[in-house]
């Protein structure tokens, strides 16, 4: 049997596993089966994830003895709108679904949070359980149970909190993702590291490398810390109330970014978050709350690994004031004050709205106008 480790996020009677390893979508309905009311599902994926890994999923899940149904969706970002969500709440009610019917996200972190969303809405809510396939929902997206789909006024701002029954993170899936999709995921890797965990940190430094590049070994360790770093922050703050919130460590800035360039590729949410990070690290130097060093280690080291640290050649046209008009329009705002993410140092993040104008500005300006 092929080795893989399992993590627990503790929520009480909604605890659930996250199994991370090779091989375990071939082995999917001897896991997912302890966490099925009833041995029957319903499969949501997009074109690019289906030819790859739809046929071994059901096959599985049908040697044990588990019932799918399957709806496939055009990939990318447009996939998360009330469109898609209608469609999926409406073929899995032409598929009549039951109370104890598990829906399963099989894609990215566009699948998870649509299908979770859905889940979450059909016949008042049904189980769902998650097998994301890109690094950015191993590490992220598909562990907490944020579900949503974005609507005209921005992203993810109609949602609701739905835990996973099960998290199923199959790392052979990465080797058929793009080299792009790797590196912005990598950027939510480290982040947890930035954020609290400078030892990780320096090991991302010697190893991201091979995290980038698809070497098993390091990619296991990357998810799992990251896994677990996620888990215990979910399990302590499940509804962001506090220490959940820096998780946002580079969103606000990011999330600036992508209002501004849409959400058709020309920046990937990992891009846009390796670039705010930066920024964040930027200002927290700026304000004299951490050494200039450490704001020299994540440009660096992003830059090493390959991804940038300013924003493509389209944001040199973003004024200021319309990007921090995107800032004060991210959810995260109470009152008319951005909560922002600042660190100490690596390792060290903290929460405050104690930022002066001037030096937030002063920042914005810099990054736009590289
Ligand atoms: P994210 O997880 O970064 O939020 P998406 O769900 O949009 O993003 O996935 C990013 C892109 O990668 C999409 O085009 C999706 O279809 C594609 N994709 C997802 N997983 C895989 C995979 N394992 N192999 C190939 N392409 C994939
Ligand atoms: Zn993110």
């Amino acid at each position: 049997m092929t080795e893989h480790t399992t993590l627990t996020v503790a929520l009480d009677d909604r605890s659930y596993p996250i199994h991370i390893g090779p091989g375990l979508v071939e082995r999917a309905g001897g896991l997912l089966g302890p966490a099925l009311q009833k041995p029957r599902t319903f499969i949501v994926t997009d074109e690019n994830v289906a030819p790859h890994y739809l046929k071994p999923l059901q096959s599985s899940l049908s040697s044990a003895g588990i019932q799918s149904d399957a709806l496939i969706l055009p990939p990318g970002e447009t996939t998360k709108s009330f469109t898609q969500f209608q469609a999926v709440v409406e073929a899995m009610l032409s598929a009549r679904v039951e109370r104890s019917t598990t829906a399963i996200a099989l894609g990215g972190g566009v699948i998870g949070d649509l299908t979770g969303f859905s889940a979450a809405a059909t016949l008042r809510g049904i189980d769902f359980v998650q097998i994301p396939t890109t690094l950015l929902a191993q590490v992220d997206s598909s562990v907490g149970g944020k579900t949503g789909i974005n609507t005209a006024q921005g992203k993810n701002l109609a949602g609701s909190f739905h835990q996973p029954k099960a998290v199923l993170a199959d790392i052979n899936t990465l080797n058929t993702l793009p080299e792009r999709e790797r590196l912005a995921g990598y950027a939510e890797v480290c982040k947890y590291g930035l954020l609290g965990d400078e030892v990780f940190w320096d090991w991302l430094e010697q190893n991201g490398k091979k995290v980038v590049d698809g070497d098993a070994e390091a990619v296991t360790q990357a998810i799992e810390v990251s896994c677990r770093a996620k888990a215990r922050v979910v399990a302590d703050d499940e509804r962001e109330n506090g220490v959940r919130a820096l998780l946002n460590l580079g969103h606000t800035f990011g999330h600036a970014f992508e209002a501004e360039l849409g959400y058709s590729g020309a920046i990937l949410h990992g891009e846009a978050v390796a670039i705010g990070m930066t920024m964040a690290f930027d200002l927290s130097v700026r304000l004299g709350l951490c050494p200039a060093d450490d704001a020299n280690r994540v440009r660096q080291h992003f830059n090493t690994i390959g991804l940038s640290t300013t924003p493509p050649g389209q944001a040199g046209r973003i004024a200021t004031d319309v990007f921090l008009d995107h800032m004060m329009q991210d959810k995260k705002v109470a009152d008319g004050n951005i909560t922002f993410v600042l660190a100490r140092g690596i390792g060290k993040a903290f929460l405050t709205q104690d930022v002066p104008r001037d030096d937030l500005t002063a920042i914005v300006d810099a990054t736009l106008s590289v």
